[in-house]
């Protein structure tokens, strides 16, 4: 599996990054692979075979927009746990789990890097328990129920709390008409979702591979169709911070080989995980409370409880993204990590 970090470099490659446009526009004119053509105009070799290799093989290019500065593997050493490119002099200080296969290449644009990294792809195990995972519920961002051991995990208890402040802040600007404070101050709270997000499924991924279990989550179509009818859902994160840390999950969970299942979300607010009574108005906040055999309990772990049980029932989906990204390893999947907005290394 191949995943693509991001990570800001700080540097000035506006002179290059021109270079590269230059070698890229005479690539489409002259249709030629060997650098030693471009050699006039000034970008390092191994750079300039690269984009060469890209437009002049490429009978559609046309236009030039955009150009990165592309430096193959063979142009990228590690050196004391950092990423170095001897023909940029360019140190690259990101944290990543250093076991992968190879770097194939990074890619440099005016402001970030991109760091594309080869991982061997671990066989999926056979799960002896499952784990029902439910989404931003009331009390969290992510509370995982094992449904065979009866464990729980409560995971990113602050974010309804983050996200109604940045709500309101938001609400002050709107009215001001302050719109590029706005923009700032929801991109500074999508960066700490993100940070959140990161955090709660490694954690989740990785207690998942180490009881040997699978990992069952709610379709996240169905969530949005149902979203404006579903309580728990009225008032907590937009859709993106689901589907966000979907795909955290997924490839997470490829990384270690833990299984990931769907199920379609039914009844699993309402129903009772002990008893199967199903009813609508027993939730109290953050507390199920069941008016059949009198269980209460968290919201949350009960509807985890109920999403484990669909797929016990058979009525779960092995993982369908995972089918379609087959055969597309070369281009990098929507894994990116940005270093620049945590607070601390990601542990994948
Ligand atoms: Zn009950």
């Amino acid at each position: 599996m191949i995943l693509t970090y991001k990570i800001r470099h700080n540097r000035d490659f506006g002179k290059e990054l021109l270079l590269a446009k230059k070698v890229a526009e005479f690539g489409i004119k002259h249709r030629t692979i060997s650098s030693k053509d471009v050699r006039h105009i000034g970008l390092k070799s191994i750079i300039a075979n690269q984009i060469l290799l890209k437009y002049s093989k490429n009978r559609k290019a046309r236009k030039v927009n955009n150009v990165k500065l592309t430096i193959p593997n063979q142009g990228i050493r590690i050196i004391d746990d950092k990423i170095y490119t001897p023909s940029l002099k360019l140190w690259l200080d990101v944290w990543f789990d250093k076991e992968f296969k190879k770097i194939n290449q990074i890619e440099i644009g005016d402001v970030y890097a991109y760091i594309s990294v080869n991982y061997d792809e671990p066989k999926t195990y056979t799960p002896e328990t499952v784990i029902g995972v439910d989404r931003n519920s009331t009390g969290h961002i992510l509370v995982a129920s094992n449904i065979n051991t009866g464990k729980v995990l409560k995971l990113g208890k602050s974010c309804n709390h983050i996200h109604n402040k940045y709500k309101n802040i938001r609400k002050v600007l709107q009215k001001q008409g302050k719109f590029k404070k706005l923009k700032k101050i929801k991109d500074r709270e999508n960066r700490i979702i993100k940070d959140i997000n990161h955090k709660v499924t490694t954690t989740l991924v990785k207690y998942a591979k180490e009881v040997k279990s699978g990992i069952v989550l709610e379709k996240l179509d169905e969530i949005r169709k149902t979203a404006k009818t579903r309580r728990k859902q009225r008032y907590s994160l937009n859709s993106w911070s689901f589907y966000q840390q979907q795909q955290m999950i997924e490839y997470k969970s490829k990384k270690f080989g833990v299984p990931v299942f769907y199920v379609e979300p039914q009844y699993t607010s309402q129903r009772c995980s002990r008893c199967g009574h199903i009813e609508n108005a027993n939730r109290n906040g953050n507390l199920f409370h069941c008016k059949n055999c009198g269980t209460v309990e968290n919201a949350g772990v009960n509807a985890g409880f109920n999403i484990a049980w669909l797929h016990q029932q058979g009525i779960s989906q092995f993982c369908k993204e995972r089918d379609l990204q087959k055969g597309n390893t070369d281009i990098p999947k929507e894994a990116l990590l940005n270093p620049e907005a945590t607070l601390e290394p990601h542990a994948l």
